[in-house]
C-alpha cells in the first residue's frame, strides 16, 4: 500500500484537529517517501504546530504544507489551486473531512446563521473542493488512478437522530453527492469515496454543545467513542488500494453504538 501512495500529493481540508489531522498524520506514517500533503482548515497556526510535529516525527521524505482556507467561502476555495505552489499542485487525493455541527435543538428553534453555517461547510464547502480539483483528475486521464476524492460523512447522514435535523440533512446531502458523483465518473479512474462515521472523540463533540464541556462529557459519559486515528486508518486504507478497486461507502461505528 505505502508503495502506491509513494509520490503522491494528498488535500485534506479540517487537518487542524480532530479526524483531519490524523488522516494527515496517518498518510505521512503510512506512506514516508516523497509524500505531498496540503494541510487545510482555518486555524493556521493550529496547521503549523501540525505540520512542524508531521515533520519531526517522519522527517524530510514527507513535505507539508500548511494552507489557511475556510471551505464555506467560495472566493478563497476558488483561489485555492491556482494560489498553490507548482510541486504542490498536482493533486492526487482530496480528502473531503472539513465540518461541523451547530448544537442539538429541535429544527423550528435553530438559527438562520447555524443553518447557514453548517450547509456551506459541510455541503456547499465539499462541492466547491472537489470541483476546484476535479479539472486536475481529467486532465490526468485513464492512466493509473486519475485522482480520489474521500468524502468523510457521517452515520448521521444515514440515521437522523432528533435535535440534529441540520447537521443530519447536510450529511444525507454529502451522502448524496458522493454516489451521484460516483456514478458520472464510472470509468474515468476518478475515485469518489465516502467513509461514515459514528462517534468518535474531538473537539465536535464539544463544539456540538456550543462548547459546554460539561453537557459533553454527560452526554459521552460510559461511552467508549472511536478514536480519529481509527477513521484516519480506513481513509489511507482506502486510498491505498489498486486504482480499479473503489470502497465506495463505508460505515464505521465503536462497538456499543446502536
Ligand atoms: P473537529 O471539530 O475536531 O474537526 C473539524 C475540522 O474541520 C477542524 O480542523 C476545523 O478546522 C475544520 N473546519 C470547520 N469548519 C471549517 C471551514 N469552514 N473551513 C475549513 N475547515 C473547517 O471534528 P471532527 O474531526 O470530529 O470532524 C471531522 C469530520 O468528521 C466532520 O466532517 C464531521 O462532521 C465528521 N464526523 C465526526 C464525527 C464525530 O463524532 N466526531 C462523527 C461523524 C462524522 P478550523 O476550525 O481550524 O477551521
Amino acid at each position: 500500500m505505502a508503495k502506491r501512495l509513494e509520490g503522491k500529493t494528498i488535500v485534506i481540508t479540517g487537518a487542524s484537529s480532530g479526524i483531519g489531522r490524523s488522516v494527515a498524520f496517518e498518510f505521512a506514517r503510512t506512506a514516508p517517501k516523497n509524500l505531498k500533503l496540503v494541510l487545510t482548515a482555518r486555524r493556521i497556526d493550529t496547521l503549523n504546530e501540525v505540520a512542524a510535529k508531521i515533520n519531526q516525527e517522519v522527517g524530510d521524505g514527507v513535505k507539508v504544507l500548511p494552507v489557511k482556507l475556510d471551505v464555506s467561502n467560495p472566493n478563497e476555495v476558488r483561489a485555492f489551486v491556482p494560489g498553490l505552489p507548482d510541486e504542490f499542485r498536482d493533486i492526487n487525493v482530496l480528502v473531503n473531512n472539513a465540518g461541523l455541527v451547530k448544537g442539538v435543538a429541535k429544527a423550528p428553534e435553530i438559527a438562520e446563521e447555524d443553518i447557514n453555517v453548517m450547509f456551506n461547510t459541510n455541503v456547499t464547502g465539499l462541492i466547491n473542493m472537489t470541483q476546484a480539483v476535479l479539472p486536475i483528475f481529467k486532465a490526468r486521464g485513464t492512466e493509473g488512478g486519475a485522482g480520489d476524492i474521500i468524502n468523510i460523512g457521517s452515520i448521521a447522514g444515514r440515521e437522523p437522530y432528533a435535535g440534529g435535523s441540520i447537521y443530519c440533512a447536510t450529511k444525507a446531502a454529502v451522502r448524496s453527492f458522493s454516489e451521484s458523483l460516483r456514478k458520472e465518473l464510472i470509468a474515468t479512474r476518478i475515485r469518489v469515496m465516502e467513509i461514515d462515521p459514528g462517534q468518535v472523540e474531538t473537539e465536535f463533540s464539544v463544539v456540538r454543545f456550543y462548547g459546554d464541556k460539561a453537557k459533553a462529557d454527560a452526554v459521552y459519559a460510559g461511552c467508549d467513542p472511536l478514536t480519529p486515528d481509527d477513521i484516519a486508518e480506513v481513509v489511507v486504507f482506502v486510498a491505498g488500494r489498486r486504482e480499479n478497486v473503489v470502497v465506495a461507502d463505508t460505515l464505521i461505528f465503536p462497538s456499543h453504538q446502536a
